[in-house]
């Protein structure tokens, strides 16, 4: 259990969250996520954003990957980054749980605070749970697994069986629009203008005010 709770979301609502994210990328009909690669393209957009590969023993045992949510920064054991890069699914959705902290947390601007009876918080105000959530729903997007058995999630999505299972049980809480939900979108927009600013104004600037990632991928792949 963490010793903090996070505003309330729910997996719909980080479902939408992360489409909205695989659609501003252009890669909401990519069901392989190259998530790596998302590391660099994450640094090229983000301006706190940065991450770290570091020796294992850099890190605490059974600690895989750690992401500092004051500077934006995410260490990566060497061991994980290694065999995410050669697209191993339980690495590959390490980095994938720790970039959805730092989206939440340190881009989206998610509330965080000390949870003082850690017993009592729900999952959903967990930011465990949440990035755990979100990661899910990035890595093996819901309208791209449609009828897929666990063993096919964990294939075509890279991921690891149990993510993969774990993602097949919780199909269920459908999106009531995948793509394009105006009001997801707004919400978005509106915890991204927070992070600009504290000026409401800025909420009326549109979807273009966010800094757009076209090509990055196809560069990278150079
Ligand atoms: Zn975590």
């Amino acid at each position: 259990m963490s010793d903090y709770i996070v505003e309330p979301k729910s997996r719909k609502e980080l479902r939408c969250l992360a489409n909205a994210l695989r659609k501003h990328l252009g890669l909401e009909n990519e069901r392989w996520i190259p998530i790596v690669e998302l590391l660099d393209v994450f640094a090229e957009i983000f301006d706190d954003f940065n991450y770290e590969i570091v020796q294992d023993n850099a890190l605490p045992k059974g600690v895989h990957a750690e992401t500092d949510i004051r500077s934006g920064n995410i260490f990566i054991k060497e061991s994980v980054y290694e065999r995410a890069c050669d697209g191993k699914g339980r690495d590959r959705m390490t980095i994938a749980h720790e970039i959805a902290h730092y989206f939440m947390l340190c881009f989206c601007g998610f509330k965080l605070q000390r949870a003082f009876n850690a017993k009592e918080v729900p999952p959903y105000m967990d930011p465990e749970w949440q990035a755990k959530c979100f990661a899910g729903e990035f890595m093996a997007a819901y309208h791209l697994t449609e009828g897929m058995s666990p063993a096919e999630i964990a294939r075509f999505c890279g991921i690891s069986r149990d993510a993969a299972v774990y993602q097949f049980k919780h199909r269920e809480q459908k999106s009531e629009n995948t793509f394009g939900n105006k009001k997801c979108l707004t919400n978005w927009l509106r915890q991204f203008a927070k992070h600009l600013s504290s000026d409401a104004s800025i909420l009326l600037s549109g979807i273009n005010i966010m800094p757009h990632p076209k090509n990055y991928f196809k560069r990278l792949s150079k």
